[in-house]
């Protein structure tokens, strides 16, 4: 037992690590000294977060990066971050153009550069003031996410699934058989080396990944702004977060990934706007429940409408679903009238409510600037 604790000190104890690392660094990895001390430095304290959530049994071990499967970044401290207009100062490179300048002002404390398929980014972290709206509502709404909407919400308003989303996932799917039938190596210890044809499919398959990405993105930002900006109390399924934390964000299938951040972005904007999330048990069969009269139904099927075995109530599932999972279950409406992400916002600027533009969070106040690949 005793061993294991000081095994953990060990692990834990950076200054440590850094030390024996700097007693061979000279040698045995000479390239430190070409490129910013930060490359040398913050991983350091990454390790620490990452051994961290490993003893508090929050994620798996730290396992080490690899070239192609992880993502590709690195961290600059405050004081080698210099920034002039569209221009940013990036150590030992010299300046780069970006496509935007900064949104916020303050004091800089970090800026951490990434690549998204072929395209860098830039986020900036800085003490910035924001200054939230409350939100004015008293409503309460469940909200049931997933299902073939967006998310319905038990005041009868659904916003439907993002269409361009829906065709850039078969293209994703058709790129992907393409690329199975290019030349590259099919087993473990396979020589046969990657086509340029392979390659080139890779690269588009990378770009097609990131535009989901950001498609997916934007969408939960919009209805995750409609939510916190229209209602104070927030219904919300509850998830196995901790089993998709354990692999960071990339776990689970890509509607748990959206599910994820769903809540990650509800969870702070609520904290921001002062509104209230409850969230449901784990086991709360939200859409196999009457939301009448309470009697489960389980024989749904695939069916769109949930009938009440005992009420004769008939509903949409994902409304009846919402309706369940609505705090106060103040609405129960039994028609879904369904709005594109267009018109959510179009009634929001009708309402005179602020619609939220960039990424600007609390943690991460931020802001991801597209680099010139060139550059
Ligand atoms: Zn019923």
């Amino acid at each position: 037992m005793e061993q294991a604790v000081e095994r953990r000190r060990d692990l834990l104890d950076r200054y440590r690590i850094k030390k024996k690392f700097n007693a061979i660094k000279k040698e045995k990895f000479p390239w430190t000294r070409e490129v910013t001390k930060y490359a040398a430095q913050q991983p350091f304290i990454e390790l620490n977060k990452a051994w961290k959530r490993f003893f508090d049994k929050k994620a798996g071990k730290p396992k080490f990066k690899k070239k192609g499967k992880s993502i590709d970044s690195f961290y600059v401290g405050g004081d080698q971050v210099r920034v002039n207009g569209k221009k940013v100062k990036i150590p030992n490179l010299g300046w780069v153009k970006m496509r935007e300048s900064l949104r916020f002002e303050g004091k800089i404390n970090s800026m951490t550069i990434s690549r998204k398929a072929d395209r860098w980014f830039v986020s900036f972290q800085i003490d910035a003031q924001i200054s939230d709206v409350p939100c004015k509502s008293q409503a309460s709404t469940g909200t049931d996410l997933g299902g073939r909407k967006l998310a319905a919400l038990s005041d009868g308003v659904a916003i439907a699934a993002v269409a361009p989303l829906q065709t850039k996932l078969r293209r994703l799917k058709r790129l992907s058989r393409q690329l199975s039938k290019k030349q590259h190596p099919r087993f473990k210890g396979d020589t046969t080396p990657k086509s340029k044809n392979f390659i080139k499919a890779q690269n588009r398959i990378a770009r097609l990944h990131a535009k989901i990405g950001n498609i997916r993105q934007n969408a939960l930002h919009q209805v995750t702004t409609y939510i916190t900006d229209h209602y104070k109390f927030i219904g919300i399924e509850d998830l196995n977060v901790k089993g998709m934390m354990s692999n960071g964000r990339l776990a689970g299938t890509i509607a748990d990934i959206g599910l994820y951040e769903f809540r990650r972005q509800l969870e702070y904007k609520a904290k921001r706007k002062g509104c209230e999330i409850t969230v449901a048990d784990r086991f709360f069969p939200s859409s196999k429940t009457c939301c009448r009269c309470g009697t489960l139904n389980y024989e749904l099927g695939s069916k769109e409408t949930f009938k009440s075995p005992s009420c004769s109530l008939e509903i949409d599932r994902d409304l009846g679903a919402a309706v369940n999972l609505d705090p106060k279950k103040q609405q129960k409406p039994e028609v879904l009238r369904e709005f594109t992400l267009a018109e959510i916002t179009a009634l929001q600027r009708k309402a005179g409510l602020s619609v939220a533009t960039s990424i600007d969070e609390p943690r991460i106040k931020q802001q991801n600037l597209s680099m010139d690949r060139s550059a």
